[in-house]
């Protein structure tokens, strides 16, 4: 019954999409999950690996002479699916439109939301090769116009620039700790810019 929700791909994922996949996720018996069996009693269950001995997640059961059913686990009992059935009409016993469990949920949900994590990740990827190209380019555009600018050695490695610009000096040690622009100089604002940028990009290279 689940249908993808989100926008054609390249739009980003909604935040109320996002909490809602989270909320499945945190819901569901804790994972990675495994399917385990014992086919000398015709038995197949889906297993938390996470737990140790392991804890079932989902099994079967007959229904009826012909028919099985899944069966869930609360809080470590199993219930049969039969409790957990969404059915819109009383007086339907035919219609039966979802399995109100987490777990059932998180199963159903995961065809959707798999699929729209990675197109967004996808989507996410792009805009990062395109942000760094852009600061690149930035970068390069200012060094040229910074190779314009009257230059006196300071203290050390540090050095006075006067501002093409705004005509202020200022102190490059590197950290750009000491910027000396005026408020609305945009060769200023691009550089303050410029060095977040990298200290951002400087902070994801070092994630692990
Ligand atoms: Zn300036």
């Amino acid at each position: 019954m689940s249908i993808a929700q989100n926008g054609p791909e390249g739009k980003p994922l909604s935040d109320e999409r996002l909490a809602a996949i989270q909320a499945r996720c945190n819901q569901a018996t804790p994972g990675p999950w495994g399917w385990r069996g014992n086919g000398s009693v015709h038995q197949l269950w889906l297993n938390s690996l996470s737990v140790s001995g392991g804890m079932i997640v989902m099994t079967f059961a007959r229904w009826g002479m012909q028919q099985g059913q899944p069966v869930f686990n609360v809080d470590g009992i199993l219930h049969k699916a039969e409790e957990f059935l969404i059915r819109p009409q009383s007086h339907n016993p035919w219609l039966i439109v979802g399995v109100d469990h987490p777990d059932a949920r998180f199963m159903e949900e995961a065809r959707s939301d798999v699929p729209d994590l990675l197109a967004e990740v996808r989507r996410l990827r792009i805009d990062l090769v395109e942000r760094d190209a852009a600061i690149a380019l930035a970068d390069d555009m200012l060094g040229v116009l910074w190779s314009k600018s009257r230059r006196m050695a300071d203290d050390g490695e540090a050095y006075l620039h006067q501002c093409i610009e705004c005509d202020q000096w200022e102190r490059w040690d590197g950290s750009l700790n000491r910027p000396g622009h005026t408020p609305d100089c945009l060769i200023g604002l691009a550089r303050t810019t410029l060095a977040r940028l990298r200290a951002l990009q400087a902070e994801e290279v070092g994630q692990p």
